[in-house]
This record gives C-alpha cells, structure tokens and sequence, in this order.
C-alpha cells in the first residue's frame, strides 16, 4: 500500500459535471482529460465521463491512444492536432478529431487516401497569439482546408482565450468579437458545425462566451481557474499521507537540509511522508499549511524528496499514522496556490506516479 496517496472522489466529478449541463443547457460539453486528468488518473476519470460527456479533450495521440485503449467510446479531440512526426494513420485508426492550426497540416491531410473522412477543428488566432490561424490568411486556409477529401464537413472552429481570468481586460471581449466575425464570415459552410471558445475561466466567468460547446478543464476537476475559490464546485482531489515520526524538538535548534529554520520555542515536530519526489513543491515559502486532526499547522525547513516537516505544537496530540491532508476539502488547493505562487493547474498536474491515485464514491 503507498502511504502518499491522491484520492479522487468520484462524486464530486460528478457534481461539477451536472454544475456545468446547468449552468450551459443544450451546449455541447468537452471534458478535458490531458495530463492524465489534471493529476486524477486519465483512463478512470474517461471511463467515468464516457456516457456522461459530449467528448474528451486531449494534448497529445498517445493520451488519446491510450484511451482507446481501454474502451473509451465518446469523440476525442486532439486540442493541438497531430504532430509533424505523428502517424496520420493514428487519427483513422482511433477514430480522432485533430484541431488545424497550420497549413502543413492541411498538407498531410490531402495525403488521407480516399473514402476515409476525418473530423477537424478549425484553429483561429484570436489573440492568444500561441497556435492557430492569423486573420489575414484564415478564410483562405478554411477553404483550403475544407476542399481536403479527407475532411468531414462541416468544419468545426475553436478558438482560446488568452485572459479569462483577468475580469477587467478588454482581451476577453476582443476575443469573442474577433471569434464571432470569423464565424460570420465562414458561415455558409458552417451550418451544424461545433463553435467553442470557453474553456473553464470562460465559462464561468464569462456566459456570452459559449457557444455551442464548452471546453471543461479544471474546473471539471472542482478547482478554480482563477485566484479564489468557485464555491459551486467541490473538488475532487484530496493529496495525503501520514505522520512516520513525532519528535521532541528544542528551541535553537535547526531542521533539515541547510537549517533553513530555527524553532524559536520547545515545540513537538511530525515528520510526513511527501516530499517533491511526490510531486509536493520543495520551493515553497515559511508557513505553507497543511491540515491534521482538525487544524492547519506549517511546513518548516526544506521539502526533501521523501518527507516533509511540520510543526505540530507543543502540546499536540497527534501521533504516528495519523492522516496529514496537502490539499484538499479541508485546505483548497487555491490557498496552497495562493501560499506557494504556484498556480493550480501546476500544483495538481506535477503530481508524480509515486504518489498512487486512490478512488471513492
Ligand atoms: C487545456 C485546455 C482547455 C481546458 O482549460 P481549463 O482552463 O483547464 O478549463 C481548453 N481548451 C484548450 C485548447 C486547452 O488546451
């Protein structure tokens, strides 16, 4: 049995999944499962969401092969398309939905022999200026797109926010402005085809962003994409392991690699087992919590690959086994990353194998 351990509750994926059909009624839903679920196991969450979800959301053909792999039904779209040294067979053979945001792999595509037809996504630049069509030259890869054989119609367009979380940017509205004229102008071809732009900072912060689908990431997993917490959700994630040691600790004395700090009282210390070899940041500033037996203590001296200390108090009673909670319902992974400077997704997607994926109802 691992002592570090992720436990992921079902339920709670569930809640989020009815929050978001709630609050986007007859709205397709992609729920994005890249980075082996934002740290909460790929295949199992898939297999959760499989009759549940319009479609997966991946980043690469091996996430997606993997997933067929173990009976994933449901559309899968690959968000950045194939790569140059991916096998285009891949997208035939597993049935994969490949997002186009280059002209090579419009060129590829007019390799596809005939009668095979794929579903693309159409990528346009609206301003996040990472991937994606510029205006000046879309309409004309569109079309070109659109006269490959191999390519289903109608075209699906997509597109991504670069600032959904700033709610006091203009980008967002630009965005949605640039995204709708593009929409506009292509309209003919589109009748029935999917248009998305919101992934979870526009949805929830922004409703005249979803189009006809919404693009679920982190917020499907109960975590916030902005600062603070979204109190309709509940996340699904719990990071925890167990005191090993409680020790006696004087005042004026040091702890761990380079004495980093000095208990300026007689105190008692626990000893977890996590460390960064875990996934647990070892650049972390004094004081970062964690909750144990109905309190929150800090972290004191280095995260080491293995362990980590804590202050217990002096007059503590917590004694070896007992549950020590990183993130979680208790302490929401947000504080961590407000404490830490570490953003969320980073936080919960760092995650190493070590640390094994437990599940519940
Ligand atoms: C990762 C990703 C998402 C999901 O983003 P969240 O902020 O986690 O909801 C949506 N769309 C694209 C293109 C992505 O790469």
């Amino acid at each position: 049995m691992s002592i570090a351990v992720v436990e992921v509750n079902r339920k709670s994926i569930l809640h989020n999944i009815d929050f978001f059909k709630q609050k986007s009624p007859n709205r397709t839903l992609m729920a994005v499962v890249k980075a082996n679920a934002y740290g909460h196991g790929m295949e199992e969450v898939a297999q959760l969401l499989d009759d549940k979800v319009d479609c997966f959301g991946v980043a690469r053909i091996s996430e997606a092969v993997a997933l067929r792999q173990v009976g994933i039904r449901s559309p899968i779209v690959l968000l950045e398309g194939f790569f140059p040294h991916d096998d285009i067979n891949d997208l035939l053979d597993f049935n994969l939905q490949p997002v186009i945001h280059s002209s090579w792999q419009i060129d590829d595509l007019n390799t596809i022999p005939f009668p095979n037809e794929i579903t693309v996504w159409f990528k346009i630049d609206t301003g996040m200026h990472r991937l994606g069509f510029n205006f000046d030259e879309a309409i004309g890869e569109f079309n070109r797109l659109a006269s490959c054989k191999a390519v289903r119609q109608p075209i699906n367009i997509i597109s991504h926010f670069s600032s959904a979380d700033d709610f006091d940017s203009s980008q967002t509205k630009t965005q949605m402005a640039r995204f709708d004229e593009f929409a506009c102008l292509v309209d003919s071809n589109l009748i029935g085809c999917q248009q998305s732009i919101a992934a979870s900072g526009g949805i929830l912060a922004w409703p005249d962003s979803h189009h006809n689908m919404i693009r679920v990431g982190i917020a499907l997993y109960g975590v916030s994409p902005f600062d603070e917490e979204v109190t309709d959700l509940q996340p699904a994630m719990t990071l925890k392991s167990e005191l090993i040691a409680v020790r006696k600790h004087k005042k004026g004395q040091a702890v761990g690699y380079g004495q980093t700090w000095t208990s300026e009282r007689d105190t008692i210390l626990g000893v977890v087992a996590m460390g960064y070899g875990d996934g647990y940041p070892r650049d972390i500033p004094e004081n970062t919590p964690v909750y144990i037996n109905g309190r929150l203590v800090p972290i004191v001296g280095r995260v080491s690959m293995d362990m980590i200390v804590v202050d217990l108090g002096q007059h503590c009673q917590d004694k070896p086994g007992d549950e020590v909670i990183f993130w979680g319902k208790q302490l929401p992974v947000e504080q961590i990353s407000k404490h830490t400077g570490i953003s969320a997704y980073e936080l919960l997607t760092r995650l190493t194998s070590r640390a094994k994926i437990r599940y519940k109802d």
